[in-house]
Formats: structure tokens, C-alpha cells, sequence
């Protein structure tokens, strides 16, 4: 026995899979006689740190969960009445367990690869068709990152399909959430768009008009008959965009039944915890004609290789890896989880259920509106869904008093205070808020007859506006409202996709490591969750001290002054961080700098990013080891030094190598005035061993979903904060709300303070358990991983690319053109790995006909050799088709993935046999897992463009 009162369990052994057996062996695979011989390799010298990181001691996961628990503590959780897009509600249980903290949802990637995806392309589809029903529009897209940036998106494709090339005022009604003008102001500098903000009742619209924007109900919550203006604005070829509360859908008129043509809103209230701010699924609707234009992902319908019904994201040429910077938009991480528990709860509760929410929401208000006007407050809203708005007089003060005292949080506006009710407002709540008013009053409860009151409840809703039109009739929103057809039909789609649960996931420049479980276990803590994002600070101990150690501890690791942790994905911190580059030079008056340099391997969303921020982009060449062409820089540089802004750089390069070069590279723009931005998505090779600070970087964003494992959610929520060096501190993002600006603070680039602030718990986490050794082992074994994958399968892939001692960085990439002249495609390959039970590495990104593969540090030796096994089996089965003895047409790859059906079906007439196609190798047969649907034909589905659930009866037309 031994008897080692010291032991500590370290988080660091379970996140981190090798151990030091299978070290030993990769070691002497790779032919290195230590894991700091193969770093040696592999980091350049010049850019190592001299120091290790300066953080906390590790803990250990007991240890941590305790300690937060502490933290925790010190949030308030009081009852929010604040309203402003964000409301309290109840998650069913069933998604709550289910789907929100189930990793075979919340582990899985982007349904890129849609053979094994059709469970979440599904109930995206779902949600897609709920917004549709609900804003009574004819296309949505499968979910924006927040209202906020909804309605900028919004703004954009109004202006993008602008009549009138000289128009360029949008109107903007001063009665739609102040997050969401100050997101409007952001977005519309950049591109020379003025903003008028005034009144919809009174403004005189002309054609130097593109746009409107009106807020259903209004920000103070009256719900306006916006018909009038929208006949005005179309009038004037002025298009209308309405951000709308979609609970309130149930009940109102939809706006795209009054001339809305594009609808905008946040799915929040759909069952999704507040969370200080996020994660929150938006929503984007439109009409068909402009479906061309929208930005983000939109879910369709196609068939598969069988004619079956199947589905996949559809008009991916409007996406930023094709458009570059031409794209409708940077979007990239979404918010695919939240979108997928909101569709849910529109099934589980149905257009019954949600509209009984919605009538005892509105009944509620209505009670305690007639209840207040009682006792003679004065009412603002004459008409209101949710919301009231009352004039407090000098009576603010003790009204505000009470409400703390009874634990409430209202929204007070100097004497002006909104109520906003929702679904977990009770009438108990009511009665507690009612007593407290008359108390202020001098009066009590007793005097009011409240049964009378409760008797006399009507609707504030105008009739006119009242909903006639049905919504949500498709089968999906009727046919699961018991909890065991709920639990049923999750477990049904859950089964559909592959995700971390199956098998390593390895997809180059996505970093898809261990989401461990204590880490993710906070996020549904009521302390985190039930947290209003525009809460009194002094409600929110915990949370600014969970911010602020993640502030010092991300600085420390980038080597940067401070963070913002405000943008929700990878994208939107590239377009902070670009802004406030842009803030930089106009704050030096050096407005015209807006050349932006970028590699020609860089990822779609840097140009894409650097055009929604008014930049020009210049690529630069690469050379023929994929490194940056130094000399086409300096060219550039010097060229442009006038109008240099900055150059966006991703290091180590998208190739998967630490350049040589970068320091000088840093160096030619700085002496050309400009900044250098780190795009951050290969932080995961860096961590602890280099920084981008002391490479030169002048900002840099961190997907928090890559390095820092947030899960990727099948395809969002993410973070994606900026750090930057001390000149840029004083522009980092604001709000307008909540007080977090520097001097210089560009506004804000989401509608939440912090972003999506309940998952920068599980970065929190992982820092605090990992400690600065475990951060920098994780680099390193990240390291060795792909070392040891690069040195199985280089004898069988060229490996395109390394560093000068002939080593990867943490990703490396398999050159798979040399197959094309057998019409074998990197497609195929990634098509079979599927019947080997393993998710395609990233596909011809950053170069066409090639795979990259970054296994990560989590991953165990036993399951790299796996994949290793699977990738050199199906290089034998390329050999087959290469020498002739395998149809070229008709093999094995082709066909590849091979359901349960085709195998099991009475007729087979292929070359090869059941067993191969279906079982390869002999690790398969423990866990096989089947593909639900065959190949996916991706132009049948963009030529018929169908975005919601298709009715029953037409999966059999599919087929004709
Ligand atoms: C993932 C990635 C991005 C985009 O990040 P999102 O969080 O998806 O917006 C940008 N650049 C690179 C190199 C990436 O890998």
C-alpha cells in the first residue's frame, strides 16, 4: 500500500490521453528520444519562451468544482423583470439532460460531413421551420449569434441589395433595444452607412433610405401596428426589417404578414438559460427571393445516393470559404445547440403549448398592469404583450427599494421603470410585486379586490394584431409532447451523429479535444444560468470574478495587456479586433489606412472579417512550402505603407507550420505602420511555448471552442475573445448598458457585455485544473500526436509542408491530389472513413484536394493508431482503383458510406464484398457505427432550395 497523504489527482493525466508507455513508443516511432527533443524540432528557437507561464497552481477537478461553488455564491440570483431580450424561463427538463448537457450533442462539429450529421441537420431543420411558421416569413437560416448582431446582419443585406447605389441612410426606430442601435452603430461606420435614429410615427422617409428598422413589440414593449410604415417605406423602395420577440409570435399578427422583409429576433425564451448573456440562438428570416443574399448556415433538403430523403447545409458558395470577401457575411461558429434545444421546445410544447405560455404571460402582465393603474400608477404602455412601462414620479426610489428587498430586478429608466413578465413569472410574483407597490403607496393588498382584478383580466393586445393565421402544424411540433416521445425522438436523432462520443474527431484547424465534464457541469449551475446579463453589479460577484481571472490568465498566456471577452465566435473576434485596429489609426488621424494584408491560405473569414470593417484586402503570395512569401510582403508593405492597416497572420500558418520568418514578417509591417493581427485558431501549438506577443502580434483572437475547449456544439456556441497590446487597450469593445468602456471603447460587437459569458466558465476551468505545466504539456503532446500521425502515414500520404527539421506543428496535411487521376477525390476519402467509424479531417482547407488532420493532445495512442490503420486501409483501397483492378466508377470509395440498408439489402451487386464495405477492418466490429443516410447529392438540393421540414408526403417525391 501506499500510504501518500500528498496525492493529488491531477485533471491534467485525464485531459492529456498518452501515457507515458505510449509517449515512449510514439517517441521512438517519430525517431526522438524525447518529447523536448521533438519540441526542439519543432518550435523555432527565436520565438520559444524564455518563461513559464505565470498562472495559479493546477487543481483538481473536486477541487475546483468546490472553489466555485465559493465564486458562485457570491452571484444573486434574484427575479428578473428586466426584460431587453433576455428572459427567465423553464428548460424541460428532458432537452436540459438531454441534449444541453449530453455530450452526444454538445461534442459534435459543423454537419460538414452529412452522412453522419442528419440528426442535428434535422432539428436544425426544425428550428428553421419553426421561425419560419412563427415570423410567418418563407426562409430562415439555421441560427446568427445573437439579436444584436442579427439585426447588423440584417442592416448589411439591406444595403447589399440597395436599388439605389446612392442611398445609404438606414432608419433606425429609437424604440428597439439600445444593445442592438449600439451593434447598428458598430456595423454601419465601416461602410459609410449613416444611421438615423428617431421615431417610426413621425420620421419623414426619402430615397436616401435603403432601409428600416422597427422593433415587435417595442423596446418599451408596445406593440405598435407597424403596417402604415411598412406600405411607406416600400412605397420608397425602403426595405423593412423587424426584430421581433418570437414568444410573442404565437399570439401577434406575424410581420411577415404586414410587409416585414426580413425578420430578426433571439430564440432565448425557448427554453435557453440566460447565462449572463449567452449563448443564445438568433434567428434570421426573409423572403424567398433574397435567399441568395442571407448570411449564415441555411439546413435543406436533398437526397442521398439512394434517392432517400436526407439533408445538408445548402448554398454554401454564399460562404465566406468561397466568397472570401465577397461573402453575405463572416459567420462561420453559430449558435447550433441553442438552436437545436429552441426548435426542440417549439416540439415538445407545440403551437398549443406555446401559446398557453404566451396567454399566461400576457394574462399575468395584464393582471398586475390593471392592478398597478389600481393604485393609480400611471401607465405608459397602452398596449403591451410582456411588458409594462409605468411612471414612478418621485416614487422611484422606494419602489426601487422594495424590489431589491423582495428580490426582484426590474428595468428603471430615470422615473420610468419596465416590467417585462415571462414564462416562470407566477401569479404569486404578481401579488408580491403588487403588494409592495400599494405598500409604497400607503395602501395594502386586502383594499384591492385582486380576485376582481384577476376576474377583469383582458387583453392589451389590439385587435387587429391578434394572430389568426395557424403556425407550427407539421407533425415534428404535434407529435411529441409527452416526455417519453420527446426523450425518444432526441435519442432517435442523437444516434444519427457521429460526435466525440464515438470516435477522435480530427479536423485540422478545429482543435476538437476533450470537453471534460466538470468543466462543462457549472454552465447549468442556477448561480450561472440564471443570470440577466444587465443585472446590478453587485448581483454579480462571481461572475466578475471568473472574467477577471480569465482576463489575467488568457493575457498571461497571450502575452498580451487585456482581453475582450465580448465577441461570440472566431469570426466576430477578428472583426473586433480589426475595428479597433481601425479606431487605432483614426485615433493618430490616420484614417485612411484600410489595406489589409492577408496570405492567400488564410481562412475565408479573415477576408470576410476585413471587409465588414471597411478594409481593402491585398493577398499576399505563398511559396511552395506554404510559408508566406516574404519577399511579395515587404513588395506589399512598402507599396501600400501609406494606407498600410495591418496584415492578419495565422500562426503557426494554416499549413500547420511554425514559420521561421514570422518575427521579420512582424516586423516589415510595423516599420510600414501597420498592425499585426494573429488570427488565433492554431493557438492550440502555442500555448505555453510561444505567445503571440512575443512573436510581435498587436491583437489576437482565441476560439475559446478550439483551444480552450468550449465544445463546438454542432457548429456553435463559441467565444472568440481579442487580446491585444497596451496601445490598443483603450479601444476595446463597450456597451451601452452596462459600463465596461475604456476611454476609447469602439461600441459594442455583441449584444452582451461578455458574450456568451456561462461558457467562459469551462475556459475558466480548464486553465484553473490545468495549471501552466499542464497547459504547455497539452502543446506539446498536441505536438507529438500529430508527429506521430504524420509519421505513420507519410509513407503512405505525401505530407505537404513542414517545418525546417521536417516536423508538423500540431496539424498536418495529407496531399491526396496525385488520387484525382483515377477520379479518386479527397470527398471519397473522407466518404469512407465513415464506414470505418471516424469523422473526415478538414477537407481542402487551406488547400484543394487535401486533408488536414490535427488530432489533439486528448486523443490516446490506441486511437490514433486507429485512424492510422483505417487511413492506410483505404489507401490500399485508392491502390485498387489506381492500378485498375477496382472500377473506377463503381468501388468501394465511390459508394462509400455504406448504410445498414444497402448492406443488409436482398440484393447486392457490388465488386466487393458485404463485409469489406461495411466491416474493414477488425477494430470496427466493437462499435460499429452506421452511417444513417448514403452520399448526400449536394446540387439536387440548392437547385430546389427546400429550408423546412418537407410534409410526409413528399419524402416519396423525393425519390422521383
Ligand atoms: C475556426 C477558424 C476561424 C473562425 O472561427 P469561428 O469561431 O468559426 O468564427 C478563423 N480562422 C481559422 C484559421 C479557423 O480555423
Amino acid at each position: 500500500m501506499n500510504l501518500n497523504i500528498d496525492f493529488k489527482e491531477k485533471f491534467e493525466s485525464r485531459h492529456i490521453a498518452p501515457d507515458q508507455e505510449a509517449t515512449t513508443q510514439m517517441l521512438s516511432q517519430i525517431g526522438v528520444d524525447s518529447l523536448d527533443e521533438l519540441i526542439q524540432q519543432t518550435v523555432p528557437a527565436q520565438i520559444r519562451l524564455k518563461e513559464p507561464l505565470n498562472l495559479p497552481a493546477a487543481k483538481s477537478e473536486f477541487d475546483y468544482l468546490n472553489d466555485l461553488r465559493q465564486a458562485a455564491s457570491k452571484n444573486k440570483v434574484f427575479k428578473s423583470f428586466i426584460g431587453k431580450g433576455y428572459y427567465d424561463n423553464i428548460t424541460p427538463p428532458v432537452i436540459l439532460r438531454n441534449i444541453f448537457e449530453n455530450p452526444g450533442w454538445y461534442t459534435q462539429y459543423t454537419p460538414y460531413q452529412a452522412e453522419i450529421s442528419q440528426g442535428r441537420l434535422q432539428a436544425l431543420l426544425n428550428f428553421q421551420t419553426m421561425v419560419i411558421d412563427l415570423t410567418g416569413m418563407e426562409i430562415a437560416n439555421a441560427s446568427l449569434l445573437d439579436e444584436g448582431t442579427a439585426a447588423a446582419e440584417a442592416m448589411f443585406m439591406q444595403y447589399s441589395l440597395r436599388k439605389n447605389q446612392k442611398a445609404n441612410v438606414f432608419f433606425v426606430s429609437e424604440d428597439i433595444f439600445p444593445q442592438t442601435i449600439d451593434i447598428l452603430r458598430t456595423r454601419s461606420a465601416p461602410y459609410g452607412i449613416e444611421l438615423l435614429v428617431g421615431s417610426h410615427e413621425t420620421v419623414e422617409l426619402d430615397d436616401r433610405m435603403f432601409g428600416a428598422i422597427v422593433q415587435y413589440p417595442s423596446g418599451k414593449g408596445i406593440v405598435y401596428n407597424y403596417s402604415d410604415f411598412a406600405s411607406k417605406a416600400h412605397a420608397l423602395n425602403i426595405k423593412l426589417t423587424v426584430v421581433a420577440d418570437i414568444l410573442s409570435l404565437t399570439v401577434l399578427t406575424p410581420p411577415g404578414e404586414w410587409g416585414a422583409d426580413i425578420v430578426v429576433g433571439s430564440t432565448q425564451r425557448f427554453g435557453i438559460p440566460m447565462g449572463f448573456g449567452g449563448p443564445h440562438a438568433a434567428f434570421f428570416a426573409t423572403k424567398d427571393e433574397y435567399k441568395r443574399s442571407m448570411p449564415g448556415r441555411i439546413i435543406g433538403v436533398t437526397v442521398d445516393s439512394s434517392g432517400n430523403y436526407a439533408l445538408r447545409m445548402a448554398l454554401q458558395t454564399r460562404e465566406q470559404h468561397i466568397r472570401r470577401d465577397k461573402a453575405t457575411s463572416n459567420i462561420c461558429t453559430a449558435q447550433a445547440l441553442l438552436a437545436i434545444m429552441a426548435g426542440m421546445y417549439a416540439a415538445y410544447h407545440g403551437p398549443k403549448g406555446l401559446g398557453n405560455i404566451a396567454g399566461r404571460i400576457h394574462g399575468l402582465a395584464s393582471l398586475l398592469a390593471s392592478s398597478l393603474e389600481e393604485l393609480e400608477y400611471k401607465q405608459l404602455n397602452l398596449t403591451f404583450f410582456d411588458t409594462i412601462r409605468f411612471d414612478l414620479g418621485n416614487l422611484t426610489g422606494p419602489i426601487h427599494a422594495e424590489a431589491i428587498n423582495n428580490l426582484c430586478n426590474f428595468d428603471f429608466n430615470g422615473s420610468e421603470v419596465c416590467i417585462s413578465l415571462d414564462e416562470t413569472t407566477s401569479i404569486e410574483d404578481v401579488k408580491t410585486i403588487v403588494r409592495f407597490f400599494a405598500k409604497v403607496k400607503g395602501r395594502n393588498l386586502n383594499e384591492l379586490n385582486f380576485e376582481d382584478l384577476i376576474l377583469g383580466v383582458s387583453s392589451r393586445i389590439p385587435a387587429e394584431l391578434e394572430r389568426s393565421s395557424t403556425f407550427l402544424t407539421h407533425p415534428v411540433f404535434n407529435d411529441h409532447h409527452s416526455e417519453h416521445e420527446m426523450l425518444r425522438y432526441i435519442k432517435s436523432l442523437e444516434a444519427k451523429d457521429l460526435s466525440l462520443c464515438h470516435s477522435m474527431i480530427p479536423l485540422g484547424s478545429c482543435t476538437m479535444k476533450l470537453n471534460a465534464t466538470t468543466e462543462m457541469i457549472p454552465v447549468t449551475w442556477a448561480e450561472f444560468s440564471k443570470i440577466h446579463p444587465f443585472a446590478p453589479t453587485d448581483q454579480v460577484g462571481g461572475y466578475m470574478q471568473i472574467l477577471s481571472e480569465l482576463n489575467d490568465w488568457l493575457s498571461e498566456i497571450t502575452g498580451f495587456a487585456a482581453m475582450s471577452l465580448q465577441p461570440n465566435s472566431g469570426a466576430q473576434g477578428e472583426y473586433a479586433g480589426l475595428m479597433v485596429i481601425r479606431a487605432y489609426h483614426a485615433d493618430r488621424n490616420d484614417h485612411h489606412r484600410n489595406i489589409v494584408l492577408i496570405p492567400s491560405s488564410a481562412h475565408g473569414t479573415n477576408p470576410a472579417s476585413a471587409a465588414m470593417a471597411g478594409m481593402k484586402v491585398v493577398v499576399v503570395k505563398c511559396d511552395e512550402n506554404g510559408n508566406i512569401d516574404v519577399e511579395d510582403l515587404k513588395t506589399k508593405a512598402v507599396q501600400h505603407k501609406d494606407d498600410l492597416s495591418c496584415l492578419m497572420v495565422t500562426y503557426p500558418s494554416t499549413h500547420g507550420v511554425f514559420e521561421e520568418s514570422i518575427i521579420e514578417i512582424c516586423e516589415v509591417i510595423h516599420e510600414n505602420g501597420g498592425q499585426v493581427y494573429m488570427d488565433g485558431a492554431n493557438m492550440n501549438a502555442q500555448v505555453g511555448l510561444t505567445s503571440p506577443a512575443s512573436i510581435g502580434a498587436d491583437v489576437c483572437h482565441l476560439n475559446l471552442h478550439k483551444t480552450f475547449c468550449i465544445p463546438h456544439g454542432g457548429g456553435g456556441p463559441g467565444m472568440g475573445p481579442i487580446g491585444v497590446a497596451k496601445h490598443l487597450v483603450p479601444f476595446l469593445p463597450g456597451h451601452t448598458v452596462v459600463d465596461i468602456n475604456n476611454d476609447h471603447s469602439i461600441p459594442a460587437v455583441s449584444a452582451a457585455p461578455w458574450g456568451s459569458a456561462s461558457i467562459l466558465l469551462i475556459s475558466h476551468a480548464y486553465i484553473a485544473m490545468m495549471g501552466a505545466e499542464g497547459l504547455t504539456n497539452a502543446t506539446k503532446y498536441a505536438i507529438l500526436n500529430a508527429n506521430y500521425i504524420k509519421s505513420r502515414l507519410e509513407d503512405h500520404y505525401p505530407v505537404l509542408y513542414s517545418g525546417s527539421m521536417g516536423r508538423c506543428a500540431h496539424e498536418m496535411i495529407l496531399d491526396c491530389r496525385s488520387f484525382k487521376s483515377a477520379g479518386v477525390e479527397v470527398t471519397d476519402i473522407a466518404k469512407r472513413l465513415m464506414d470505418y467509424g471516424f469523422h473526415a479531417p478538414t477537407v481542402s482547407f487551406p488547400v484543394a484536394g487535401t486533408l488536414m488532420v490535427e488530432p489533439t493532445e486528448s486523443e490516446p495512442k490506441h486511437e490514433l493508431d486507429r485512424f492510422c490503420d483505417a487511413m492506410i486501409a483505404i489507401r490500399a483501397e485508392i491502390e485498387e482503383v489506381l492500378t485498375g483492378s477496382a472500377d473506377k466508377h463503381n468501388n468501394i470509395l465511390k459508394n462509400a458510406p455504406h448504410t445498414s440498408a444497402v448492406v443488409t439489402a436482398d440484393n447486392w451487386d457490388k465488386e466487393y464484398s458485404r463485409q469489406r464495405a461495411a466491416f474493414p477492418l477488425p477494430y470496427i466490429a466493437e462499435r460499429k457505427f452506421w452511417p444513417s443516410i448514403g452520399r448526400v447529392n449536394e446540387t439536387h438540393g440548392d437547385r430546389t432550395l427546400i429550408c423546412s421540414c418537407p410534409p410526409i408526403e413528399a419524402y416519396s417525391e423525393l425519390e422521383a
